[in-house]
């Protein structure tokens, strides 16, 4: 159980909604600041305005999954307000307040060095990032079924990667009994991929293996469908981008060329955001008793 511990959510879309209702079964003592536009307002929360004072007294404060910008500002889709933590009041924050995140842009990081608390990056984790790989091989499959004219049974799609999105992504792909490729580089990924019954290639030969593709997914966080790739694409071909922004596709290109190639960011919070919700939920939930649990053992 959380009781007794005071955790202040700042913004947050409805992803944060499952947090704060599981904080709240867990018994925590929860402040929230961004959320007075909730369709179905909140119970069991108290409802403040950003301050350091607010800043000084959480145990745990949660950011939303992007953290906050170089200004300090946090969004807050429920909120009317813009929702700013200026400068200064991040010293308010204690040494021993534990600042949950998704990932934490250089900002924040800064602002942790600066002053000593503690930043705990829930997406860095490989169960949560296995986990919120589902909402996002289903929103990748959406996408593609959108933007094609064809099934997905009987395309042939390339995944580049086959990291914990790419594998759960070509998983999915050849449930829905498409021909699968993966572009990887290392040997025990070849193996793995012949194991599960997909075509690997190394990512240097992609060139070689796009001509008669119709999809092309991408999870490498690096430039790798280049113009010349593109060049070589069928023009019907879709690619679908997933790797962080701004993506490994040279989106200038495939416009001149008239290839379809989207950019798709986020898509946890946009196609199950109870599911990403709760995957978050649950994660931070258990973070916060493991970390008090061991202050507990310390003491
Ligand atoms: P991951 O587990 O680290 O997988 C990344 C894959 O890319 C690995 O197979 C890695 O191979 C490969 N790779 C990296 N650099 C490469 C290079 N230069 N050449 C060839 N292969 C390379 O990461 P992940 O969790 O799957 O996430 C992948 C990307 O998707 C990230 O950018 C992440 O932010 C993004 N993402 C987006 C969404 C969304 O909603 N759009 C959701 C989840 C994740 P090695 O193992 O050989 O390094």
């Amino acid at each position: 159980m959380l009781t007794g511990i005071t955790i202040v959510f700042l913004g947050g879309d409805a992803r944060q909604v499952e947090v704060i209702n599981k904080c709240l079964e867990l018994d925590a003592t929860v402040r929230v600041v961004g959320f007075d536009r909730l369709e179905t307002p909140l119970k069991g929360v108290s409802q403040e305005t950003l301050s350091p004072g607010l800043l000084a007294g959480a145990d745990v404060i949660i950011l939303p999954v992007i953290g906050c910008d170089d200004h300090g500002v946090v969004p807050a889709p429920f909120s009317a307000e813009q929702l700013v933590i200026k400068h200064e009041w991040f010293a308010a924050i204690r040494k021993s307040t534990l600042v949950y995140t998704g990932i934490a842009k250089s900002f924040l990081k800064q602002m942790s060095t600066e002053h000593g608390f503690q930043i705990i990056e829930v997406l860095d984790r490989d169960d949560v990032a296995i986990y919120n790989s589902i909402p996002t091989a289903e929103g990748a499959v959406m996408m593609a079924i959108q933007n094609t004219d064809i099934t997905i049974h009987g395309s042939t799609c390339i995944v580049l990667g086959i990291g914990r999105t790419g594998f759960t992504l070509a998983a999915t792909l050849q449930g829905l009994g498409a021909n699968v490729r993966v572009g990887v580089r290392r040997e025990d990924d070849v193996a793995r991929a012949v194991q599960m019954g997909w075509k690997p290639f190394a990512t240097r030969d992609l060139a070689a293996n796009v001509a008669d593709v119709d999809l092309i997914f991408n999870t490498i966080p690096t430039m790798i469908v280049t113009a010349q790739i593109i060049s070589k694409l069928p023009r019907t071909a879709v690619i679908i981008d997933l790797a962080s922004a701004p993506g490994g596709t040279d989106f200038r290109f495939a416009e001149k060329r008239g290839v379809k190639a989207i950019l798709a960011p986020g898509i946890p919070g946009i196609v199950a955001p109870k599911t990403a919700g709760i995957i978050m939920a649950n994660t931070i939930c258990q973070s916060i008793l493991d970390e008090y649990l061991l202050r507990g053992d310390e003491q």
